[in-house]
């Protein structure tokens, strides 16, 4: 019997020996930096001379390391043998499978200040951040593997006195795994291993700004197990191969987490039937979010703020739970934004490979050009309270930036910015707070914070978000205990780290036969 699961604890750095603990993981990691990755299909490890260049967000001329990059031809190779490999690989038992996945999770822990350090240094990530991206990771690995045992003993149907049914799930065959750089870990590591668990193959291809925590993935996953050719790792530009094998006919599904631009047109493309092609894609697409906290007038104002100043600024609004629209009652409006405003002058930016500052920097040029750009929008739609400003000399970093006065329709309002900035606007009552929260495409996270019972019901019904906080913030789901997905644009609501997540990569086969 395994253990029941359990959430990983968070590591206190705030205790000395883990402090050193961690300083000595990047000191460790700092001298590993700048090494060469390769390729692997089908457990070969394989050179390119084409790569990209993962580096330090916080020092953007300290290379994290070399990465080779698959072209179509590769790419196209990886699946020939994700192909050949489903064919025994969906016959292994969900026991083994498992067993990976927790030896996985145990490797990670042992060595999860280092995993933390790699992450800090690819990702930009404050240590807490990295911390708890990491555990997210385990947890993920824990979950799945507990998951895929209990769906493994199927579900009850009935028979009769003439006939015998049984009904169970079998999983699906190849699929295209998609991650994002923001959760470099968590997300690469849950979206890869759960079509794994669940007996399909997987092309894992991670974000180009962070491959090389996922080539660390897959180094574990050797060590724990896993089998050649059940996850293939193949970076490469999104445009590239990730077009290439969404629309490739022996893609059974595609796994993505991003960007809606980029999700919506993975949707569009999967759902052409190619020449060849057996089936109808199936495609998991969870995307960005427009995360609103609202704060009623009889609640706790302290609360509030500092929910709203760590799900705005936790590292650097590049969550898509993060807060970047505050409602707030017109009572207490004024005294809200004055408390956020104090929080938000306490907050430190810097490098944090170097130190453990609060904020460290965004991923890349892109991003510091796309939320400065933002930040001008905004200043000609609300009235700026601090922040506006950055400094992308040695790295990215912005400094957290808060808006008030803003019009619920006003661009910094609907738009995902994806960066250290908040928006406030007020409202005259809750039903009207309630409309102005459902009023962008998104629907993924929200809080409200109130002691008003009536106001939390009407939420409930009304607040149309697939995770939805009372009187805390709207970040910081954690796997088992909030299933997490969006509605509308903001995805298909898969809800990972929850129940019915593995189910997006099985299908259900019904056996009867006659006594
Ligand atoms: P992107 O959409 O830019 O990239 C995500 C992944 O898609 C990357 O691996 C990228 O590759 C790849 N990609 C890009 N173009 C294509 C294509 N044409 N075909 C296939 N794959 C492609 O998102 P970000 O990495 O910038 O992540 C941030 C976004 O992710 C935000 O919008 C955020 O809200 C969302 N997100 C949503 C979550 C959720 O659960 N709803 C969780 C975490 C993030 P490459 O890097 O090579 O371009």
């Amino acid at each position: 019997m395994v253990q029941p699961y359990r959430h990983e604890p968070f590591t206190d750095f705030t205790v000395e020996e883990n402090k050193k603990a961690m300083e000595e993981a990047l000191s460790q990691v700092k001298s590993e930096l700048g090494q060469e990755y390769p390729l692997i299909i089908g457990g070969e490890r394989i050179y390119t001379d084409r790569k990209i260049e993962s580096f330090n967000p916080a020092k953007k001329d300290e290379i994290v390391g070399y990465v080779s990059k698959a072209d179509q031809e590769l790419a196209e190779k990886a699946m020939q043998v994700a192909d050949e490999t489903f064919e025994w690989w969906r016959k292994s038992t969900p026991e083994m499978r498992a067993d990976i996945l927790f030896r996985a999770a145990a490797i990670v822990r042992r060595r999860k200040f280092e995993f933390n350090a790699w992450i800090i240094y690819e990702g930009g990530k404050p240590w807490k951040e990295a911390d708890a991206d990491i555990a997210e990771g385990i947890d993920f690995l824990e979950y799945y593997g507990r998951q895929m045992l209990e769906i493994a003993e199927g579900k009850e149907i009935n028979s009769r006195t003439v006939e015998n049914n049984r009904f169970g799930y079998i999983p699906l065959g190849v699929g295209l795994v998609v991650s994002p750089w923001n959760f470099l870990f968590a997300i690469m590591c849950g979206t890869a291993v759960s079509p794994m668990v669940t007996g399909n193959t997987v092309l894992l291809k991670p974000a180009s700004a962070t491959p090389v925590i996922a080539y660390k993935l897959m180094e574990v996953l050797e060590e724990a197990g896993m089998p050649a050719g059940v996850i293939n790792y193949i970076p490469g530009s999104g445009s590239e191969i990730g077009d290439y094998l969404v629309e490739h006919p022996k893609t059974r599904f595609i796994s993505f987490t991003g960007s809606r631009d980029v999700g919506v047109g993975i949707y569009e493309k999967a759902a052409k039937v190619q020449p060849g092609q057996k089936w109808l894609k199936r495609v998991v697409a969870e995307m960005g979010g427009k995360d609103t906290i609202i704060v009623d007038n009889d609640s706790d104002l302290e609360l509030a703020a500092e929910s709203i100043m760590n799900s705005a600024f936790g590292f650097q609004g590049q969550k898509c739970s993060a807060c970047s629209r505050v409602v707030a009652h017109e009572d207490v409006y004024d005294d809200l934004l004055e408390r956020v405003t104090e929080l938000t002058k306490d907050i430190t930016v810097g490098n944090t490979t170097e130190k453990n500052y609060f904020m460290g920097p965004v991923v890349d040029k892109g991003a510091f050009d796309k939320i400065s750009g933002y930040i001008e929008t905004g200043k000609n739609e609300g009235k700026l309270v601090l922040g506006g400003d950055g400094d992308d000399s040695k790295g990215f970093f912005l400094n957290p930036t808060i808006f008030a006065d803003v019009d619920p329709e006003a661009t910094i309002m609907q738009e995902e910015i994806f960066g250290p900035v908040v928006a406030f606007t007020k409202a005259k009552d809750f039903n009207e707070a309630l409309d102005i929260a459902n009023n962008t495409d998104y629907g993924l996270t929200g809080a409200v914070i109130t002691n008003n019972r009536n106001h939390i019901e009407m939420a409930k019904e009304d607040f149309h978000v697939g995770n939805l906080y009372f009187n805390r913030g709207c970040t910081a789901a954690i796997v088992g205990y909030h299933p997490f997905g969006g509605f509308n644009m903001s995805g298909t609501d898969s809800k990972a780290g929850g129940p019915d997540y593995l189910y997006n990569f099985l299908q259900g086969k019904t056996y009867s036969e006659m006594l």
